[in-house]
């Protein structure tokens, strides 16, 4: 956990909602790592509950850790699933949304006036020290939204690992490769044929899909019952374009945050741009069951359009960085890469059976 230092008034510096990292005036224990602590707990349990009516055979028993300067991962070991998500991601993805938030409105009837107190914030882990400016915006509301948005990424992050292990693949990955628990390990041997890589990204769109359809059942739940969020939207579509604003700059970041060239089909992660687009795309298909009614899939589509290029103009004039290139380079090969994924589950879903917690989508 690390240890926030201020030298500005702290009610100014505050977050404003149950979510943010950044609720320094509470104990430590109450700021938004608990929050995102007892959420994968609780979604663990609701999922126990299902199991158990379903009388399947693996239950989980999760062991849930933020922890700095690890990635997120998941692993198995001595009949624990593990969940572990960087701290470091998740400050990085408070810091970008308030950021976002305090230069542009986002909905047209935010405040228009971008204001915004900039933030010095000091860490300490391991002995050594971490300097970050975060840049708060003053208005409420806009501080308010910054927090519902940068909840759904760090939520996305949660479920996708939560989902690995669900669907089975951590228990497959282990029969492959004894004794080894680390996903880069694993990766860096077996990442060598193209029929395990495909493997690989089919898991991860995998656990990508069983995060959206989740995400997309709570902001039903939202709508249903969030009267806070509801005061300051002005209508039901709008929540759909936080959301949808606050997957892709998800994917942003970690466009932003990867060293080297890993954003390439080699890897066993999806190069972001057709991740992005894969995940709204699973995210109508959701829609178009869950929310009749609520939404239409041609409007979910609509404002997909629309909050997609939104998200690229907001990021890319923070961090100069965006997918226009990517797009172009992907065009072609994109639809016969996402086509093959989609053939390659039909055969990986034979090998999962004997591991999901679950009978696995056709
Ligand atoms: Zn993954």
């Amino acid at each position: 956990m690390p240890v926030l230092m201020s030298n500005l008034n702290m009610n100014q510096l505050s977050g404003l909602t149950e979510y943010s990292i950044f609720n320094i005036l509470q104990s430590p224990n109450c700021t938004g790592f608990q929050y995102f602590k007892n959420y994968a707990i609780s979604v663990v349990e609701e999922i126990n509950i299902a199991l158990y009516q379903q009388q399947a055979k693996n239950t989980f028993h999760l062991d849930f850790k933020t922890l700095f300067h690890f990635d997120g991962e998941s692993y198995h070991e001595d009949g624990v699933d593990h969940v572990i998500i960087n701290d470091g991601v998740v400050i990085t993805t408070f810091e970008v949304f308030y950021n976002i938030l305090s230069r542009y409105p986002i909905l047209p009837y935010l405040s228009p006036t971008p204001a915004a107190l900039g933030y010095n914030l000091i860490y300490n882990f391991n002995n050594e020290q971490y300097q970050t400016t975060i840049n708060f915006p003053i208005d409420r509301e806009r501080r308010i939204i910054a927090e519902y948005m940068a909840m759904f990424a760090i939520k996305f992050i949660i479920l996708h690992e939560i989902g690995h292990h669900y669907n089975g693949h951590i228990l497959y990955r282990d029969s492959l490769v004894q004794n080894i628990t680390k996903l880069n390990t694993f990766t860096n041997n077996l990442a060598k044929s193209h029929k395990e890589l495909l493997d690989l990204q089919t898991m991860e769109m995998d656990a990508d899909a069983f995060a959206i359809s989740r995400l997309i059942d709570e902001t039903l739940i939202l709508i249903s019952n969030d009267t806070r969020l509801f005061s300051i939207l002005k209508c039901v579509d709008d929540i759909y374009v936080i959301f949808i604003i606050a997957i892709q700059t998800l994917f942003l970041i970690f466009k932003k945050e990867q060293k080297t060239e890993e954003d390439h089909w080699y890897s066993p992660y999806f190069p972001t741009f057709p991740r992005g687009c894969i995940n709204l795309d699973c995210a109508k298909t959701n829609i178009a069951f869950k929310a009749k009614g609520i939404i239409t899939p041609d409007k979910f589509v609509e404002l997909t359009n629309s909050s997609f290029i939104a998200a690229e103009k907001y990021f890319y004039s923070l961090y100069g960085v965006n997918h226009y290139q990517d797009a172009i380079d992907y065009e072609e090969s994109m639809s016969a890469h996402i086509k093959e994924v989609e053939k390659n589950w039909v055969l990986l879903r034979e090998k999962l059976i004997p591991f999901a917690r679950v009978r696995l989508a056709q």
